[in-house]
């Protein structure tokens, strides 16, 4: 028989949360081996362009500060007249963080049609932090940069920047609670409403609409990975049904990792073309880890949502940098204006301590003002400080045209590990454009089947549960990594997530996976029949 080695019930726990106690236990494996953390999306690498031009712009300006009041450790504030042309003059030419500065500003008179002194003295006051964000929503040049990143990015050659607006938000993390939070606020997702949500799916879109106070119906929409992760025909066109209100999605999917192709996009445009009033909430934060990544907002703009985040692509986590687009023309505000009576009534009532038209303020309006209790709209709005960042950062992607070295290198550095997990597990690498690779998502019973044979593979299926499987694996051998039965994935799958561990590392996972699927063989009674062990495990 099998051993069991959990005696916790982890049936009501998220995946993250488990993942937080395997760490405890990982730390002090049996086998004293080096603690490997492979369970979170936390990237290891960091973009450094963009801080460093933050800290010159930081420098920069309390250098201008002072021409206003200049006192000890006291300044005042800048002066936009002729700021820009005292910055260039600032900026040091042999200085490639000072010519990055040099060139995004070209860039933004150039190609956004600013006016530099503007521009300059948005950024600065920005980074300094001298005052409530004003438009509380974004800061206006900020916007139209963010806008035009999102673009270049996940909309390419869509012409949508100029029709969308934007919230930056303390993180994708932010930006959903915020969403869920207006829409039912709005009256737009109601208690029992049925909500179709793409599984398996980010953990937080399965267990928000679950919480007693949204009680919202969910429906799978189902990809599989034998379909190359896609949402099926049939899958998509369950969405005709009109009593699904909202559809959520993670496109590239997490833990899935791929990218919705042109196919599956065409039939959410097919269903969206008849459900005019379906909501689509996409969360795109993984969308720059493909090539000729589209998003659901490129094909039903009127429609949807979408979540974007700076924290994987930049290594900024700890900062906290995330954003919700919505097309100016959109459902929400639609499906407002035909709300009950009564509903109308109630909305009027709470938006009319800060507007004195509360009938017309838009739903990326009304998200901004619900996300400070409406009471605090007047210093509601993201940090500058982090506005500006996230501007810099779209910035150093911007005046690549296209060509951003960054991004390709981010790409190699999960590709890289990607493969050095499946090589070492025996497994074929999936270079289908698609795939972000920026984690796997690992079957325990298929790989036992590979390497033992289908007898034992069903054996396992009946004896073990993927819980009991991780729990060793950090008990044992000291490696973390997630169910990913928490993420509405197949029994037996486990994410390994390729962004936070060192490239040499991600063989050492493999092997140690292979290890403890060895040793429940050994334990099984099993003859070694079909002992296609990759010998490479040896030598871990
Ligand atoms: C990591 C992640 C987020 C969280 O983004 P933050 O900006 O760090 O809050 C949101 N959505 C998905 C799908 C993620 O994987």
């Amino acid at each position: 028989m099998l051993s069991k080695v959990y005696e916790r019930n982890y049936d009501m726990m998220g995946a993250f949360e488990i993942s937080a106690h395997m760490m405890k236990l990982a730390q002090n494996n049996a086998n004293g081996s080096t603690f490997l953390n492979a369970g979170r999306g936390n990237p290891n690498w960091i973009n450094t362009l963009g801080r460093m031009a933050f800290c010159r712009l930081m420098q920069f300006g309390i250098e201008e500060s002072k021409n206003t009041i200049n006192d000890e450790s006291i300044a005042g504030t800048p002066i936009e007249n002729g700021i820009a042309k005292r910055l260039v003059r600032y900026l040091n030419e042999e200085d490639p963080t000072d010519m990055f500065i040099k060139k995004s500003i070209q860039y933004c008179t150039i190609e956004l049609n600013m006016r530099a002194d503007r521009l300059v003295k948005e950024l600065v006051d920005a980074i300094l932090g001298n005052n409530y964000p004003v438009p509380s929503r974004c800061l206006t040049h900020i916007e139209k940069i963010l806008g035009m990143f999102m673009e270049k990015t996940l909309y390419k050659n869509s012409g949508l920047a100029a029709k969308t607006d934007i919230f930056p938000t303390e993180g994708g993390t932010s930006s959903i609670v915020y969403i869920f939070d207006s829409l039912k606020h709005n009256g737009l997702l109601n208690e029992g409403d049925k909500v179709a949500i793409n599984i398996p799916i980010f953990t937080p879109y399965i267990q928000i609409p679950k919480l007693t106070n949204f009680d919202l119906v969910p429906m799978n929409l189902s990809s599989l990975e034998e379909n190359n992760w896609q949402i099926s025909k049939e899958e998509i066109e369950k969405l005709k049904d009109p009593s699904i209100k909202a559809f959520f999605l993670v496109n590239p999917s997490n833990p899935g990792s791929h990218a919705l192709d042109d196919e599956t996009l065409s039939y959410i445009a097919d269903v969206v073309r008849e459900r005019k009033d379906l909501m689509i909430i996409t969360d795109d934060v993984y969308g720059t880890f493909v090539d000729g990544f589209r998003s659901v907002y490129e094909i039903a703009p009127y429609n949807t949502l979408l979540v974007y985040s700076y924290s994987k692509l930049y290594g900024a986590t700890g900062w906290r940098l995330g954003l919700i687009a919505i097309n100016k023309d959109n459902v929400y505000d639609d499906l407002i204006k035909k709300l009950p009576e009564e509903k109308k009534k109630t909305l009027r009532y709470d938006y009319s301590i800060v507007t004195n038209e509360p009938e017309k303020m838009r739903f990326i309006d009304r998200i901004c003002a619900d996300s400070r209790s409406i009471g605090l709209y007047h210093t509601s709005g993201l940090s500058t400080a982090q506005q500006a960042l996230m501007a810099l950062f779209s910035l150093s992607h911007l005046i690549c045209e296209g060509n951003d070295p960054y991004f390709d290198v981010t790409k190699e550095i999960i590709a890289k590990r990607y493969s050095k997990l499946h090589h070492a597990l025996g497994l074929p690498d999936d270079n289908d454009k698609t795939n972000t690779k920026y984690y796997s998502l690992i079957n325990i019973y298929t790989l036992a089947g590979r390497i033992y044979g289908s007898e034992f593979e069903q054996y396992l299926r009946e004896n073990m549960d993927g819980d009991d499987f991780m729990l060793r694996l950090s008990q044992e051998e000291g490696v973390v990594l997630m169910m990913g039965e928490g993420f509405g994935a197949m029994e037996g799958t486990l994410r390994v997530s390729q962004a936070n561990l060192n490239d040499d590392q991600y063989e050492l996972v493999g092997y140690r996976i292979l290890r403890i699927l060895k040793d429940y063989f050994n334990e099984s009674g099993f003859s070694v029949t079909k002992n296609k062990i990759n010998e490479k495990q040896k030598n871990d």
